[in-house]
């Protein structure tokens, strides 16, 4: 079976999971997913699991990659975007064809190194990534209209709601054995805090490695 093939397979299960947003629908039908894992891994890449990328992480599974971006655009089309954990790319490359501009910051150097090949190979040129600490978010960069998170912190970093512009959306798991998506909107008067359902992901942690 090719690709594509399996790919509409996929969609006709995130429908099924209750993914309704058709620009998310569209670009995760068309982007190669299997091109984001290593060899030994590729052949999975289109069941409805995380796999794993090394180094401990993981390509979270697509109705979560789905989810979360729905849940970023669920305002109408945004700008300026900072992801948190680029990991493998993948959720890059799905933001990358749907908004105007990714930052994308990794705190493992060779998950950053392939996952910015991966990127140019599909010439995906809209994106700026970076080997650093994302609990910092990337200042200089911001504010942002949208901010992800693909590893999830006990609590929300401050610098991440700072560098949020109004209107903005935060998408991030929050939490350490048990985990919830959060989504939150920076208000004129604050932060709206919406908690979406329950998540497992791999932990935020402070500093980089080489
Ligand atoms: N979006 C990725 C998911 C990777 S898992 C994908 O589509 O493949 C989460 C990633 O967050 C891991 O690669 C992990 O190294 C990274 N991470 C964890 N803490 C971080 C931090 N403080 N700054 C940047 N990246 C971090």
């Amino acid at each position: 079976m090719t690709s594509l093939r399996t790919r509409e397979r996929l969609v006709g299960r995130l429908v099924e999971q209750g993914i309704t947003d058709s620009r998310v629908l569209e670009v995760m039908r068309t982007t190669p997913r299997h091109l984001f894992l290593d060899e030994a891994m590729a052949h999975r890449a289109y069941e409805d699991t995380s796999l794993p990328i090394g180094f401990q992480q993981t390509l979270s599974r697509p109705y979560i990659v789905a989810r979360m971006t729905e849940l970023l655009l669920a305002a109408g089309p945004l700008s300026r975007v900072l992801e948190v954990g680029s990991g493998s790319g993948y959720q890059t490359a799905i933001l990358a064809q749907l908004v105007d501009q990714v930052w994308s910051v990794e705190r493992i150097r060779p998950l950053l190194t392939k996952a910015r090949q991966r990127l140019r190979q599909l010439r995906l040129r809209n994106v700026d990534l970076r080997h650093a600490d994302g609990t910092m978010g990337w200042e200089g960069a911001g504010p942002f209209d949208g901010i992800i998170s693909t590893a999830a912190p006990e609590h929300i970093p401050e610098e991440l709601l700072q560098q949020l512009a109004p209107g903005g959306r935060l998408v991030i798991p929050v939490g350490g054995d048990s985990q919830q998506l959060q989504v939150v909107i920076r208000g004129d008067e604050g932060f709206d805090v919406q908690v979406i359902e329950a998540v497992h992901f791999v932990p935020l942690r402070p500093g980089t490695v080489k």
